[in-house]
């Protein structure tokens, strides 16, 4: 009998998933549905399926949205010919990429136009992975953190850049950054690394939970890169721990003997979805925080989406004469509002 459920903060939803979901979200309030995104817009089927339900149309290839349709391409990051194709096809495009995996494909055009050779650490075939190295397919070298440097080789060793994805496990990441730093000294990283604050703070919470739980589920799904790596982190740590999607995916014997379970949830995985896993534990003393820090980043809907929203509000306030100077629009009240309150409207 479970007696008690830790619960891992910060956990669940990071900044560029609040940001992804309220986007998608305003997209089928203001349009006939269908709706087209290319990409889940998060890795995270609950997610995936209450839109789907709203009238999004989810597709991989981007010449399925047909000319003038709506579009939105996903959190994370599209290559620059994605981008081009959707802007061309779309009525109107929104591009809901994370400001933080901007900045890697940002990296990675700078490296290249510096001439380095460009190591990214990254899953193959993940969309952010596959985005980033659009950039400048050329100059890039795309390592699995599993398989390590290998035999990379670059034209000169003295110009050689490591750059990553941003939902990798700290220790994958550290375990290349290490190599590279002995074959190639004069190696070019980002300051602290590419990975983001959601990722490494996720992390750094299960491990603190890996030393008071006897067993540790994680909630989210089974194609999110951060929900694998924090998998993977609390087994490295010598805990037993779970992916779940839900409460249906919980096995009996995982619990079995424990008698604290902590819980946490990949960057993209719903509250709903770790309550109803809670209820489903059952344990006997209830379920308290394991509170390591606070998050309190914030990013603003895509400008294409918020120059939008305000020309629909102008245009509203002045049909029906309701405009009242200084009052905040919709897009000033965003930060109000969270990506699981409209998620709960959807029936997630
Ligand atoms: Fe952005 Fe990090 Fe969230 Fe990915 S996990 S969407 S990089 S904040």
């Amino acid at each position: 009998m479970v007696e008690r459920v830790l619960l891992a903060e910060p956990r669940g939803f990071c900044a560029g998933v609040e940001m992804a979901i309220k986007s998608l979200t305003w997209m089928v309030n203001i349009f006939e549905p269908p709706v087209y995104c290319y990409h889940e817009i998060v890795h995270n089927q609950a997610v995936v399926a209450a839109f789907e339900r709203a009238g999004v149309i989810f597709v991989d290839d981007i010449t399925e949205v047909p000319e003038g349709s709506p579009v939105m391409l996903s959190a994370h990051g599209s290559a620059p010919e994605i981008v081009a194709e959707a802007s061309q096809r779309a009525a109107v495009m929104v591009d809901a990429v994370c400001p933080l995996v901007t900045k890697v494909h940002h990296e990675v055009k700078l490296m290249a136009k510096k001439d380095y050779d460009i190591i990214y650490v990254g899953h193959e075939g993940h969309d952010e992975a596959v985005g980033a190295v659009a950039e400048a397919p050329g100059a890039v070298t795309l390592i699995d953190p599993d398989q390590g440097l290998g035999s990379f080789q670059p034209k000169d060793p003295g110009r050689v850049a490591l750059l990553a994805q941003t939902t990798l496990g700290m220790h994958e990441w550290e375990g290349v950054l290490d190599d590279a730093a002995v074959r190639y000294p004069e190696l070019i990283t980002a300051r602290r690394s590419d990975l983001c604050y959601a990722t490494t703070n996720r992390q750094t919470a299960i491990r603190q939970l890996a030393q008071e739980a006897d067993t540790i589920l994680v909630v989210g799904s089974k194609n999110s890169s951060n929900t694998q790596a924090l998998v993977r982190v609390g087994r490295k740590e010598g805990t037993p721990s779970y992916r779940v999607d839900g409460p249906e995916d919980i096995k009996p014997e995982w619990l079995e003997g424990s008698r604290v379970v902590g819980v946490t949830a990949g960057a993209s995985a719903p509250d709903q979805r770790v309550r109803e896993v809670i209820a489903a534990i059952n344990p006997t003393q209830g379920d308290s925080p394991l509170a390591l820090t606070d998050e309190d980043e914030y990013f603003p809907l895509p400008p294409m989406l918020r120059q939008f929203v305000k020309i629909l509000q102008t245009v509203v306030e002045a049909a029906f004469a309701v405009r009242k100077p200084n009052l905040p629009g919709p897009i000033e009240m965003d930060p109000e509002h969270s990506a699981t309150g409209a998620l709960d409207l959807l029936g997630v």
